[in-house]
């Protein structure tokens, strides 16, 4: 559903990402699996149209979108601090985005209540963002990204800011999401055991480049080289 073709992006002289191919598939988990600095959310930004490429080519769906903004992408993307508007509620948070695309209001509330509803905040639309925990905050920003139903959810480290036994929770939650919408989940984290509970397929970075590809089990089996030997087997 995503191809990247020899994507290579420098800032300046520092050089990024060298000639990256990867092609996503429709329907799969696929983490983007890294230490820190080693070029995940430079690639995230490129495939949302947040960044532009210094050589190479997205496409989605068949389509070149490699000279697209972001808002002309199939795409919607999570952060890490989940960039709520905080002087809205619950349900306005998730229904802005339908609001500037002119949605009808009866169909904005039907679409805002049933992803309510999928991230379990059925009653929550009139709580301010403030009166939430991170978790539910978490959850209003995935239900903000899914209410358009794209085709391709990116996701950039979106637990980071939870504490370990709500991210454990929200992993599982975002398996039963990505499971009841069918949507594509493009996944980044630096930390393993995120990786290994949620993906279907690994792509481990390193400085840049991609080191290896693969199912949770076929990486821990046969980790290419020392650098995915020794990353893969750190605990945090
Ligand atoms: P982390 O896990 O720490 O977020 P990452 O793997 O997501 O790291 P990126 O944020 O993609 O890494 O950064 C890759 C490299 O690109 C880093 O060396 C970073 O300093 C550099 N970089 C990222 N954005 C810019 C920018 N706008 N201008 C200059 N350098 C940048």
């Amino acid at each position: 559903i995503v191809e990247l073709y020899g994507v290579t992006k420098a800032f300046g002289a520092l050089t990024v990402l060298h000639d990256i191919d990867l092609t996503i598939q429709q329907g799969e988990i696929l983490t983007l699996l890294g230490p820190s600095g080693c070029g995940k959310t430079t690639l995230m930004r490129i495939i949302a149209g947040f960044e532009a490429t210094t050589h190479g080519r997205v496409t989605i769906q068949g389509a070149d979108v490699s000279y697209l903004p972001p808002d002309k992408r199939p795409v919607n993307m999570v952060f890490q601090r989940y960039a709520l508007f905080p002087h809205l509620d619950v349900f306005d948070n998730v229904a802005f985005g339908l609001r500037l695309k002119k949605w009808p209001k009866e169909r904005i509330r039907e679409a805002v209540q049933h992803m309510l509803h999928l991230v379990q905040l059925g009653e929550y639309g009139n709580r301010w963002i403030h009166e939430l925990s991170g978790g539910q905050a978490q959850r209003v920003a995935l239900a903000r990204a899914l209410v358009n139903s794209p085709s391709v959810l990116l996701l950039d480290e979106p637990l980071a800011a939870l504490d370990l036994k709500i991210r454990h929770h929200m992993l599982a939650e975002l398996k039963r999401i990505h499971q009841e919408t069918g949507t594509t989940f493009i996944y980044v984290t630096h930390d393993q055991d995120e990786a290994t509970i949620l993906s279907d397929r690994i792509v481990l970075m390193n400085k840049g480049r991609i080191e290896q590809i693969g199912t949770p089990e076929e990486m821990y089996a046969h980790p290419r080289s020392l650098f995915c030997a020794r990353f893969l087997g750190e605990t945090n």
